[in-house]
């Protein structure tokens, strides 16, 4: 249980102190529409975390209402989700579609109270009747139906008299209702649709605000725990139980905020636009939130059950980092799993010196852990090693193989390397070495040789190949918008890495750390003897965001004054210099001082545009990421801009003349046809709008369109402010000035009700 408690076990306590009720009773009631994702497995943890916590119980319950979207397929996945986290609902999992006949028992009872009535507007009028945020609404003409009218109808609607559409049952409540929501709510929907349970008993499906409440009532639920987008929807809940007159208890509803997490998507809805349109291969796709995703990748439950609970539970939104989550990974499997050597990009090294082969006995776990247990390794004087373990002229700091600097083969010998093959073209095809015999790992080191790190490898013989999977973020940018978005680069197939044979005939674990490469599992769908693969599933330390600087992987012994990264290629004197001013000087962030210190093209553009304009941060950008695009796709001499054009455009950007959007959209008009960006600018009308004057009427105007949205981010949803800052940049066409208009907004949306 948690040391501090959260707010909901803070209620719960209350409750069941005061008698409230007897039992504690949580439900989790996903729609079996889609895979669950890590935003369910914070639901289930609290859900099911709950009950666990004060003796109760939770239900695993499938609000099945929705025949279109919903399948088999979804009700597996899910109760597999709730089983791998480690959770129980009991004997048996309850629907919703099990509740139709009664539901339908309840809406009868409510109509002939005079407390419902079929309306049977067009969709769009219902919509006008139904007011805004500032005006009430207006009650339908139908609401005067008598209630045996409305009995017959309804039962009607049942019998599928009527098409889609062309009847409601809606509550009767108030139709200026301060909660928009309130305002005769509907209850009951035609739908003439199959039902994966159902079948095709019924032709009207209840609405979630009709049936959930009732669901929970019924199953005796004391503690209905919602995310916050259902705030408003509380005064229906309560309506609905209250005025049905029920004997008690009844539950209540309580709201908690919605787990968001960057770099990638979390709704159902997104998830299956990527599903089915092969973005991905599958729901359990290694790169998707999916929990199946992450099990098969490797993830274990307890690691997701920590993240759950390190993020915590609170009333306010946020969006949570996903490096938090690879942490809580890392950290589960650091101290668990066998340590084993694995070479990706393989190396040949030949050691002139040495006859014959032997077996190192080597440590699966480092000394610090608690767990025993060794295999051998094969050793002889054909090996391999990581390609960018070796590096002819290597920059300051590099501390592995080189032509002067010997290496330690881990868990074996120093080897110093005598001459380079190449080639024609150049590229390094094996490494003639010495080895020192005195230097043995674990022996007494008498040689004498000084290294600075050590690094894997594998016999050339005995080596098995294996196919590993590299994932990376699906995608680039931390709030992704949709497909353009998704990093190409995402998953990284290597058909021939080669591992040391124990791994694949002992099978000591499923799950291994791949010594300085990351954390890897064997792929319960794919893996077989003839071909093993294992799937990446985190490195071994935060190569992205970089703000942990230091996981508990860097107590590893070699890890202290050793380059650990082996992914990164290393940078050139000059490369590094230009770096080194780029960061210090000129205060880039690392990833772009990096992409421009490294292309030589990309480097002098930038020097020279700075030549024009001293705004090293703007241009930086845009040479990054516009002009480098530009020479992805041509030639350096078919560009048709030049330094002085893109030093140009950015005085505009810098000096407010245009929004950075509309920047984009001006070099793209300036590379095709090699315009000046200031005629380009003038000629197109796009020069920011900053007059508060000219942009107010535009927010108003959404305002009045968006009821809905108003009321959420009035009750709290401030992630919508990002919405209406959308929406009127758009309206805008981009011309607008972000800053002004995210002022405004602001000022606008918390003035409550103006007139
Ligand atoms: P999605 O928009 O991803 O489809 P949903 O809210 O429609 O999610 P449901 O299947 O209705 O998904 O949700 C089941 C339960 O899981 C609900 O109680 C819901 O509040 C909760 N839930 C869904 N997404 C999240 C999330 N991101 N964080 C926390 N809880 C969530
Ligand atoms: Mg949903």
């Amino acid at each position: 249980m948690n040391e501090s408690k959260d707010f909901l076990r803070t209620i719960v306590e209350k409750d069941l102190k005061s008698g409230k009720y007897k039992e504690v009773v949580t439900r989790f009631p996903p729609e079996p529409n889609g895979f669950p994702h890590i935003g369910h497995a914070k639901s289930i943890a609290i859900n099911f975390g709950i009950a666990r916590d004060y003796n109760g119980h939770c239900n695993l319950r499938m609000d099945d209402t929705n025949p279109t979207t919903e399948d088999t397929q979804y009700v597996e996945a899910l109760k597999d989700a709730v089983k791998w986290l480690g959770f129980d609902w009991g004997k048996s999992v309850y629907f919703t579609s099990d509740y139709f006949s009664k539901l339908y028992e309840y809406a009868v009872k409510l109509i002939k109270m005079d407390k419902a009535y079929v309306d049977s507007l067009d969709e769009e009028t219902m919509r006008e009747y139904r007011g805004t945020v500032t005006e009430p609404g207006k009650r339908s003409q139908y609401a005067q139906r008598s209630i045996e009218e409305n009995l017959d109808l309804f039962e009607r609607m049942k019998n599928g008299e009527f098409k889609d559409g062309a009847h409601v049952l809606r509550a009767k409540i108030d139709m200026s209702a301060a909660n928009m929501k309130m305002r005769d709510p509907l209850l009951y929907r035609i739908k003439h649709a199959h039902h994966f349970r159902a079948g095709d008993a019924w032709s009207i499906y209840p609405m979630y605000d009709f049936a959930h409440c009732l669901s929970d009532y019924m199953e005796g639920v004391s503690h209905s725990i919602c995310t916050l987008e259902f705030e408003n929807n509380r005064d229906i809940y309560d309506w609905v139980l209250d005025t049905l007159d029920l004997e008690p208890p009844r539950p209540y509803q309580h709201e908690f905020a919605r787990l968001g997490m960057n770099y990638t998507v979390m709704s159902k809805r997104k998830l299956l636009e990527l599903v089915e349109g092969e973005q991905v291969n599958g729901w359990d796709d290694p790169r998707l939130p999916t929990i199946a995703g992450y099990k098969r990748r490797g993830y274990t439950p307890k690691s997701i059950l920590t993240f759950c609970d390190q993020i915590g539970i609170a009333k306010a939104n946020s969006m949570v980092d996903v490096a938090q989550l690879e942490f809580c990974i890392r950290d589960d499997l650091n101290p668990k799993v066998p340590r084993v050597m694995c070479v990706l990009d393989p190396l040949k090294i030949t050691i002139e010196n040495y006859e014959g082969s032997e077996e190192i006995d080597a440590p699966y776990y480092p000394h610090d852990v608690p767990k025993e247990g060794s295999r051998k390794i094969p050793f002889s004087g054909e090996l391999y090693i990581e390609r960018d373990d070796f590096n002819e002229n290597p920059p300051k700091g590099y501390f592995r193989l080189t032509p002067e600097q010997p290496v330690r083969l881990r868990h074996g010998y120093i080897i110093a390397c005598k001459e380079v093959i190449k080639d024609d073209s150049g590229n390094i095809t094996e490494i003639k070495a010495i080895y020192y015999p005195d230097s043995k790992s674990g022996s007494e080191d008498t040689s004498g040789i000084k290294v600075k790190s050590a690094i894997q490898w594998v016999s050339v013989a005995e080596a098995k190949t294996v196919e590993v999977r590299l994932y990376d973020r699906l995608f680039k940018v931390e709030e992704p918008e949709g497909m353009e978005d998704i990093n190409p680069d995402s998953l990284q197939v290597i058909k021939d890495a080669l591992i040391e044979p124990a791994v694949i005939n002992e099978k000591p674990d499923e799950r291994f750390q791949f010594e300085r490469q990351g954390y890897f599992y064997a792929d319960p769908v794919d893996y077989t003897d003839e071909t093993p693969v294992f799937n990446k599933i985190v490195g071994l330390k935060d190569s992205w965001g970089k703000k942990k600087k230091t996981t508990k992987d860097e107590s590893k012994p070699q890890a202290k004054k050793v380059q650990v990264d082996g992914e990164v290629a290393p940078m050139t004197e000059l490369q590094q210099l230009l770096f080194d001013k780029y960061t210090s000087e000129f205060k880039l962030n690392r990833e772009v001082a990096n992409t421009l210190a490294r292309d030589e093209y990309l480097s002098t553009f930038y020097e020279k545009a700075l030549c024009v304009l001293n705004s090293p941060i703007a241009l930086a950008n845009l040479v990054t990421n516009e002009v480098a695009r530009e020479l992805k796709q041509k030639q350096v001499n078919e560009l048709k801009f030049n330094t002085t054009q893109v030093a140009q455009l950015v005085k505009m950007m810098d000096d407010e003349t245009i929004s950075s959007k509309i920047a984009k959209q001006v070099f793209e008009e300036m590379a095709n046809t090699g315009e000046d960006p200031e005629q380009i600018v003038e000629s197109k009308g796009l020069v920011q709008i900053s007059d508060p004057a000219k942009i107010l009427p535009i927010i108003d105007d959404i305002i009045a369109k968006n009821p809905d949205n108003v009321e959420k981010f009035r009750a709290g949803n401030t992630k919508l402010l990002g919405f209406f800052v959308g929406q009127v940049l758009k309206s805008t066409g981009g011309k607008a000035n972000p800053k002004v208009v995210n002022t405004l907004v602001q000022q606008q949306l918390s003035e409550p009700e103006r007139c």
